[in-house]
């Protein structure tokens, strides 16, 4: 059986086509610029690989060309349509209404694309994928729904809620949702099978672009660190992530900024890049601060402090920790970034193995014999999440 799965931002399209029976890439890519020059990638399993311009107005454009490389082009994989069974889509926010995956009707995009005053960049787009997807690929095709914030569905009111006047909780979903649930969910799954049980108090570090801690009990969320938006918590490539909210205010008074204007600092010119002036990217800021820069190096600094922060945060709302994990384009190769936090947990009992820790995107224990708390490396895999959820449907 084969699934498609599609993670669509407004301008982009990212794509993989697995055969479950196996779990083999069978081909993915990446459609770009869509409404704007358009091009797009497509790789197979076979080592054939294209990269393209193609006139991409509309995401539709988009699933047109897949298909084609799909079916009819030089490196096809399949003979028709008939062979995919399923598409799992990945939607950003299902709000208070998804708490599991779901098979796609009418009514789902709907209400997908009805939370728009909650998510307005990443659920219309999504929205408006799912139906170009249906278009392009047919009715008959079974399309599910698998959401970032489902995970984290099990938190309890004191965790979700936040101290505003409680109104607008009820009348506007003020909360805290938390996000990139599915990496959550794939790699404290995964970290049960390696350790040879899940472990009953679990810390899973997704550190990348976007960062998000989570605190997991006998593989149920308790916390978790993005909140409304996935602005909250830690701070990230070009996020704020937690800073005292009258900043918000006291800003925008003083240089006279319109809420979109506000909201673009604080998602787009804040974090790792507001700090060091230098990168979003942690590598160029690791490596500026190897070359003297000191805000870089400040930034790096603050990225560390704050996960060693949060992490014993999560550490007493959990009444301790067994296991902590560390996933994500960061957690996954920052070497000496683990190395840092461990030993600042060393607190908690937590001792390194420094050796296994030099591993990179890997799955691995860093911690030492020794230590009191296991500490692994597990890189993520949202799209085989997405792909096993959507084939339990079809089943
Ligand atoms: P992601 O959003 O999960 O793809 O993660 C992207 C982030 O991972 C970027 O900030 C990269 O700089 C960072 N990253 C990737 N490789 C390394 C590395 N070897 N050392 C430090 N950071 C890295």
């Amino acid at each position: 059986m084969n699934i498609l799965v599609i993670n669509a931002g407004s301008s982009s399209l990212k794509y993989q086509l697995i055969r479950m029976e196996d779990e083999t890439i069978l081909c993915k890519g990446v459609c770009e610029r869509i409404g704007i020059d358009g091009k797009y990638s497509y790789k197979t399993a076979d080592g054939y690989k294209v990269e393209k311009s193609a006139d991409l107005f509309t995401h539709k454009d988009a699933f047109d060309v897949i298909l084609h490389e799909m079916v009819g082009g030089e490196g096809r994989v399949i003979h028709s349509v008939g062979e995919i069974a399923a598409v799992g889509h990945r939607v950003t926010h299902g709000g208070d209404k998804f708490s599991h995956s779901v098979l796609i009707d009418e009514a789902t995009i709907e209400a997908i694309n009805a939370m728009r005053s909650i998510s307005p960049l990443h659920n219309p787009p999504q929205a408006a994928t799912i139906r170009a997807c249906r278009s392009v690929f047919g009715e008959k095709l079974p399309m599910v729904a698998v959401f970032d914030t489902a995970f984290h569905a099990t938190m309890p009111p004191k965790a979700y809620t936040f101290a505003i006047p409680y109104k607008y909780y009820e009348q506007y979903g003020v909360r805290r949702y938390g996000f990139h649930g599915t990496s959550h969910r794939y790699v404290s799954g995964r970290i049960g099978e390696l350790m040879g049980g899940q472990p009953h108090r679990l810390i899973t570090c997704h550190l990348g672009n976007g960062s998000s801690l989570a605190a997991i009990r006998d593989g149920r969320v308790v916390d978790t660190s993005m909140g409304f938006t996935p602005l909250d918590g830690l701070m990230m490539g070009t996020r704020c992530g937690s800073i005292d909210p009258s900043i918000v205010s006291y800003i925008a008074n003083l240089e006279n900024l319109h809420e979109s204007e506000m909201s673009h600092l604080l998602n787009g010119e804040s974090g790792l890049l507001g700090v060091s002036g230098v990168s979003s990217d942690f590598r160029d800021v690791l490596e500026a601060a190897e070359n003297g820069n000191k805000r870089a190096q400040l930034a790096a600094d603050m990225l560390e402090y704050q996960i060693v922060k949060l992490i014993g945060s999560y550490a007493a709302a959990l009444g301790g920790v067994d296991a902590i994990l560390f996933t994500g384009g960061i957690g996954e190769n920052a070497v000496d970034l683990r190395e840092q936090v461990i030993r600042d947990l060393a607190y908690l009992g937590v001792t390194p193995d420094s050796e296994a820790n030099r591993s990179r995107g890997e799955e691995v224990r860093i911690s030492g014999p020794d230590s009191k708390v296991q500490v692994w490396v597990v890189p993520t895999n949202e799209e085989i999440m997405i792909a096993r959820d959507t084939a339990s449907f079809v089943q």
